[in-house]
């Protein structure tokens, strides 16, 4: 059976159409989640989603679910999709590129006349970048169980405005309750957001997973001293040793094959003439695996039991997320639907947290990359070239395909449905 082609040209002008909303002076967009520009653009969702037939229903946190029926009742539906808020400095592809692939996978079906067996099921996830309300990945967040709806309700903005009172205002709120639409698979087309695909001259990837972080204060407290009168072996300087540790702690990550970020680093009543007495440091680790992460933190924790004479360190945790492993079989309909497209074998582990994340912990799920130029993103510079996004979406569709013709799929949804006694099962 021939494969349905996405409409590139539709697939862009309706890229054109949305970053109009929101567009900035320096060509990005800025539509923060549940402003004026966000209701506009799930405005327009809706009426896309109408035009195609689709039935539209929003979850009480304001989740937008598009479905289209299937042949097979029995079976839920694929779920994919993205989120269409930006960050203040936001480009013009980000999550955006996800949900309208999504829109021309479903075009593409029709205008070939093609059902499928599974419903189908376009997602734009609420909040997802975090810029607004706090955290990231918000909406998809309360839909996996990750968070529970009326503590995310109570998420305030800065100007003390609650997430729930800004969803009513704008009648986002729906009546289907977060979970309720269970997904027999979740496909996301993303961005990378990072230069490997361009640096390899690829033009998409197959992600088998995100990778966990970890995060810490270290405080390290030595004396306060005069710069001038002070001997070298007199000094306690919490900024060298901090220096040291960070130095080392990179050097760990190295042989770990993992990530560390000092971010932040404070030195409080600084001055240009004391030696520092005290310092403050953020430490953000990151690893594909759990064992890394471990092992990283291992290695930090002797570094800071070691510390000089004469200087204290404390080191506190304050935030972890596991590394995520995507599913196996919906993994292997990315890669099937890249040799589709006769595009070389290649998979990675993203960088960034997704939708993808929290949906994964409910639901067998994967995600294709596309290249990022110069791997920018957060920025109004963000760019995908033209036909790298129209091939993404043909990469979505194609696996929509695979995993609709494949047979694993209905069994997942049921375990799922199992596991999560708490939301009643849509599953038709
Ligand atoms: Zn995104």
């Amino acid at each position: 059976m021939i494969t349905p082609r996405i409409d590139g040209a539709a697939l862009l002008a309706d890229l054109h159409r949305t970053a109009q909303i929101g567009a900035t002076a320096e060509g990005g967009i800025c539509r923060l989640t549940l402003s004026p520009e966000d209701a506009e653009v799930r405005a327009w969702l809706a009426r896309q989603v109408k035009d195609l037939g689709g039935d539209l229903h929003l979850d009480r946190i304001g989740n937008m679910f598009a479905h289209f029926p299937g042949t097979d009742v029995d079976l839920a539906p694929l779920g994919f999709g993205s989120h269409l808020d930006t960050q203040p400095t936001g480009g013009r592809y980000d999550g955006i590129l996800g949900v309208l692939a999504g829109l021309a996978a479903v075009r593409a079906l029709q205008a070939a006349g093609r059902s499928t067996r599974h419903p189908l099921c376009l997602v734009n996830w609420t909040n997802e970048e975090g810029a607004r309300f706090a955290p990231t990945m918000l909406g998809s967040g309360v839909h996996s169980g990750t968070y529970a709806l009326e503590d995310m309700r109570a998420a305030t903005d800065r100007s003390g405005t609650f997430l729930g009172d800004a969803l009513d205002a704008l009648q986002l709120a729906g009546a289907t309750e977060p979970g309720e639409t269970v997904l027999a698979a979740w496909l996301e087309l993303h961005i990378e957001q990072g230069p490997v695909l361009e640096r390899t001259g690829r033009r998409a990837a197959a992600v088998t997973g995100v990778q966990g972080l970890r995060w810490y204060e270290l405080t390290l407290s030595g004396c306060s001293a005069h710069a001038g009168t002070t001997p070298r072996e007199d000094r306690r300087d919490a900024f060298l040793e901090a220096a040291r540790l960070a130095l080392a702690v990179d050097k760990i990550a190295a042989e770990e094959g993992g990530l560390a970020t000092f971010g932040e680093i404070a030195i409080p009543n600084a001055s240009r003439n004391v030696v520092p007495g005290r310092v403050a440091l953020s430490i953000d680790l990151r690893h594909v695996e759990t064992a890394g992460l471990d092992q990283m933190e291992a290695r930090l924790r002797d570094l800071v039991d070691a510390v000089r004479p004469g200087i204290k360190a404390r080191l506190t945790p304050v935030f972890g997320n596991r590394p995520t492993k995507f599913a196996p079989e919906v993994i292997a309909a990315v890669e099937g639907a890249m040799s589709d497209e006769g595009l070389p074998a290649f998979s990675m582990v993203s960088g960034a947290g997704h939708d993808a994340v929290n949906l994964a912990t409910i639901t067998p799920t994967a995600m294709i990359f596309v290249p990022s130029r110069g791997g920018l993103s957060h920025n109004p510079a963000e760019f995908t070239a033209d036909e790298d996004c129209v091939l993404g979406a043909q990469l979505l569709l194609n696996a929509v395909l695979r995993l609709d013709r494949g047979g694993a799929l209905p069994q997942g949804a049921k375990r799922l449905t199992m596991s999560n006694p708490a939301s009643p099962a849509l599953a038709r």
